[in-house]
C-alpha cells in the first residue's frame, strides 16, 4: 500500500446535519471520512464510491446520488460514518466512464460497456477502506449497502448487520438497477 497522508479533522455542516470530515490521501487519490461525533461501538458505515455525475451533477442515469443523500440523512440522524471512496466509475476513472456511457447510449448495458473497454464489471479495491476503519478503531459495524460484493470485500472487520438503501427507480435508471440486481447480485 502507498503512503497515506491524513488531514486534520474539520467540521462540515451540511443540509442533513453537522459532520466531522477528514481526508486520507493515497497516491493521487484523496478519500474522505465524513462522520458524526457519536460513533458507537458498532456504527453505521456507508462506503460510498465516487460518482461525480450522480453525486454532484444530479445524474439520474444511476442511483449513486440518491444513495449518498439517503446515507447522509440516515447517518446524520443515527450516527455513523460515510467513507467517500474515490474510485470513480467502479474504479475505471471518469474518462473511461464517459466512454462507457457512450457505449450505453448505443445499447450496451453497464457491464457490457465495461467489458467492451477492457475492464471487468467492477474494478474497485477496498484496502484504503479497511485502513480508514482501522484508523478509527472500528472493528464491528452495520454496513449500509445493497451490494453483496462490498460485504465480502471488507474482510478485516465484522459486519454485524446489513442495512438496505431503498431507492425508487426512475425511467432513466431502471435498466441500470435491473442489471445491477440481475448480474451483480445487488439486493434492492
Ligand atoms: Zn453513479
Amino acid at each position: 500500500m502507498k503512503t497515506i497522508n491524513i488531514s486534520e479533522i474539520a467540521t462540515l455542516p451540511t443540509k442533513y446535519g453537522t459532520f466531522n470530515i477528514q481526508a486520507f490521501k493515497e497516491g493521487d487519490k484523496e478519500h474522505l471520512a465524513i462522520y458524526t461525533n457519536d460513533l458507537s461501538d458498532t456504527p453505521i458505515i456507508r462506503v460510498h464510491s465516487e460518482c461525480l455525475t450522480g453525486d454532484a451533477l444530479g445524474s439520474v442515469k444511476c442511483d449513486c446520488g440518491e444513495q449518498l443523500h439517503f446515507a447522509m440523512k440516515l447517518i446524520a440522524r443515527e450516527g455513523g460514518m460515510i467513507i467517500y471512496h474515490r474510485q470513480e466509475g467502479r474504479n475505471i476513472g471518469l474518462l473511461n466512464k464517459v466512454n462507457a456511457y457512450a457505449l450505453q447510449d448505443k445499447g450496451y448495458n453497464t457491464i457490457e460497456a465495461n467489458h467492451q473497454l477492457g475492464f471487468s464489471a467492477d474494478e474497485r479495491t477496498y484496502e484504503i477502506v479497511e485502513y480508514i476503519l482501522e484508523h478509527f478503531g472500528i472493528k464491528q459495524l452495520k454496513l449500509l449497502t445493497n451490494n453483496p460484493r462490498k460485504i465480502e470485500s471488507l474482510t478485516g472487520v465484522e459486519i454485524v448487520e446489513r442495512l438496505p438503501i431503498q431507492i425508487v427507480a426512475n425511467p432513466h435508471n431502471e435498466g441500470y438497477l435491473k442489471t445491477k440486481k440481475d448480474e451483480l447480485g445487488h439486493l434492492l
